[in-house]
């Protein structure tokens, strides 16, 4: 360090004062010892006198100057004392000099604000151990809590140990304030120590720490939800490298080691997967093609990818690129649908297969009646080709009066819905191209689609079949008139007749209404038939017939022929009054026929005697016992004479 210009001038005064003082002493040491050589001479005493005060005045002088610098260095201690304390105050950390028995020298304001819990404790000349105590009793040292005593030595012994460099902070914690003290022992044997308030800085880091730990744990729930998840997922980075990939993707390619084959690149897992057999259908043969397309398609299209794995698993992949470039691809195990895909497509076929060779026609058509597909069968029935009945309306093919319904039909339905379409089948009057009629039998069923309803219209052809029906249904018409009627006369025969019978029997007893019944014989027809032959005879019988069947012309009465030349006229609802006017107009009708007879025995003509029986029926009779009492009449008409008309007299039950 440099002297400055005072310094300079008060070692020049020390000095002169010392020159004076020590020259004065010379010369009163060489008259003493002139005076001890030889005897004193006055002058010589007054001499040795004046060398003496003289001296004395010189060593006055010194000491005076002396005093005086004393004064000055002690003002100029105190200035230095006061610049460093200025300076050290100045500084943004905690500063405190301790000496060597580590006692207080000298600290700052900012140390007082870092302590001030210790109140006036905190001065120059305390002790550090004292000061810590306080602390420590005060509570403000949390990490010495419970291990005071402990602490404390620990703390007073790394006191002891610091070095002369400070490059490594302590970090302390005293109250709620963090700090780093950098101690370091100075040459003098102090130790000095500057505190950092770094309390800001460790929250920020605590923060950091707390948010990261956060983080961290996010991660690995993620992972974790990530291997939970039904899907198989890769991550890979823009660089195409595997990044991670979850549990299920593992479980579906085994051959793959992907804890081992984090950082390898796409192309390489997907030559490995090649390599064990994980090869689509359509690789084969130009693998390397098909890798370069693969990669080249990669992360670029939305439309999911599908491929079998060795294992006969299907795959179905979404790739989709992250604002970061990294590649995730989400694989869904689809082998279910598919299975059940390929299952529909075969029934689809089986469908289309038999729709094909049906014998029926089946038209598909949209809720507006417009066709939308037919079979072959449609032409065959229809006579018109697919091509010309596809985007037609189905009412092409109606005849009336379905065709004008039809409309109204759909309209019907779409504000009813299914109550009014046809499901069950129905006969329909159709039309074929050619305008012919056709008898068919519809049945329509309803498919509900996303866009809207499909009718399904089955229709088999009934014309042939109507044809067979009605034949049928004629000659069962025939066959039962032939079994009912007699071949002859073409009237109801007997057994007919006695059905009837039984019915009106039963009828009356119900209703309490009166029944009649005309027993009809042709007189001597025997002779009749052996005069004029057997031919004739027949016509003659006819001719009865005839009149008989003119004579009782309501429609419940029956008239049959009982058998031989013998009839029956059933007469419902009719009382004797009216059995025996109708009995009247039969000898009538047959006497207006006038069919000569000459062989007759009271006649020149063919006449009828009739047997008349009519009565309400009761409980106790029977049809037979009524048919037996007309018998009877009949007898006694013969008996009579012939050619007339007896009334049963005993009728009634018996
Ligand atoms: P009566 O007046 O007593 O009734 O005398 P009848 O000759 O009519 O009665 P009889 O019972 O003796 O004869 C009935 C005859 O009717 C016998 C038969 O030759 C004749 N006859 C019955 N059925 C037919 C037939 O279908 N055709 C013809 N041609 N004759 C028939
Ligand atoms: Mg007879
Ligand atoms: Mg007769």
């Amino acid at each position: 360090m440099a002297a400055t210009p005072w310094q300079g001038k008060t070692i020049v005064a020390v000095n002169v004062w010392l020159a004076a003082a020590v020259a004065a002493l010379l010369m009163t040491a060489a008259l003493t010892l002139w005076e001890l050589l030889q005897t004193t001479p006055p002058w010589a005493q007054a001499l040795q006198l004046l060398g003496l005060l003289l001296s004395l005045c010189a060593l006055l002088g010194l000491t005076r100057q002396q005093a005086r610098q004393l004064e000055l260095a002690k003002s100029e201690k105190l200035l230095l004392h006061q610049r460093v304390l200025e300076a050290v105050n100045a500084m943004p950390a905690g500063f405190d000099l301790w000496d060597s028995e580590d006692r207080l020298v000298l600290h700052n304001q900012v140390l007082e604000q870092q302590f001030a819990a210790l109140g006036p404790l905190l001065q120059d000349g305390a002790r550090f151990e004292d000061l810590v105590r306080e602390s420590l009793k005060l509570g403000l040292v949390k990490e010495a809590m419970g291990r005071e005593q402990a602490w404390l030595d620990e703390r007073l012994r790394g006191r002891k140990a610091a070095g002369a460099s400070a490059n490594q902070p302590i970090l302390h914690r005293y109250g709620e304030r963090w700090t780093h003290v950098y101690q370091t022992r100075v040459p003098s044997g102090d130790l000095v120590s500057v505190r950092m308030d770094v309390t800001d800085l460790i929250e920020t880091q605590q923060e950091l720490a707390r948010v990261q730990a956060v983080a961290l744990q996010n991660q690995r729930l993620l992972e974790q939800a990530i291997d939970a998840m039904p899907a198989g997922i890769e991550i890979f980075d823009a660089q195409d490298r595997l990044v991670k990939a979850n549990r299920r993707m593992q479980a579906w390619q085994p051959h793959q080691d992907y804890a081992q084959a984090q950082g390898q690149s796409f192309e390489a897992l997907l030559r490995a997967s090649l390599a064990h057999g994980a090869l689509p259908a359509e690789a084969i043969g130009r693998e390397d093609e098909w890798v370069a397309q693969r990669l080249a398609s990669r992360g670029q299209t939305h439309e999911p990818l599908l491929n079998q794995l060795p294992n006969g698993l299907w795959l179905q992949t979404y790739e989709t690129r992250t604002p970061e470039g990294y590649l995730l691809a989400v694989h869904q195990d689809v082998s279910d649908l598919v299975a059940k895909e390929q299952q529909l497509k075969a029934s689809q076929t089986e469908l289309e297969a038999i729709i094909r060779t049906a014998a029926v026609a089946i038209f598909t058509i949209d809720a507006q009646g417009q066709i939308l597909s037919c079979n072959p069968a449609s032409e065959r029935l229809f006579g018109y080709a697919p091509s010309e009945l596809v985007g037609q309306n189905i009412n092409l093919l109606m005849d009336e009066p379905e065709r004008s319904h039809h409309d109204h039909y759909l309209r019907r339905y779409a504000e009813r819905g299914m109550g009014t379409l046809r499901g069950r089948p129905t006969e329909f009057h159709a039309l074929h191209k050619s305008g012919r009629s056709l008898t068919v039998q519809v049945a329509v069923s309803e498919v509900r689609k996303p866009d809207g309803p499909l009718f399904v219209g089955v229709i088999s052809d009934l014309t042939e079949r109507k044809q067979f029906e009605t034949e049928l249904q004629h000659a069962n018409e025939r066959l039962l008139r032939l079994s009912t009627t007699d071949a002859l006369t073409e009237l109801a025969n007997r057994r007919l007749l006695m059905q009837k019978l039984e019915e009106e029997w039963r009828r009356g007893l119900r209703t309490g209404t009166p029944l009649s019944l005309l027993l009809v014989d042709v007189d001597h027809f025997k002779l009749f038939n052996d005069h004029y032959g057997h031919q004739a005879g027949d016509e003659a019988l006819i001719k009865v017939a005839q009149a008989l069947s003119t004579s009782a012309n309501r429609p419940a009465d029956l008239v049959a022929r009982y058998g031989g030349e013998e009839f029956v006229l059933l007469l419902a609802q009719t009382d004797v009054e009216g059995a025996m006017a109708v009995a009247e107009r039969c000898r009538e009708e047959l006497r207006s026929a006038a069919i000569e007879h000459v062989l007759s025995s009271h006649s020149e003509y063919l006449t009828l005697s009739i047997g008349m029986s009519s009565a309400v029926p009761v409980r106790g009779g029977s049809a037979s016992q009524w048919l037996a009492q007309a018998d009877l009449a009949l007898y006694q008409a013969k008996a009579q004479g012939r050619d007339r008309v007896v009334l049963a007299q005993l009728f009634g039950p018996v």
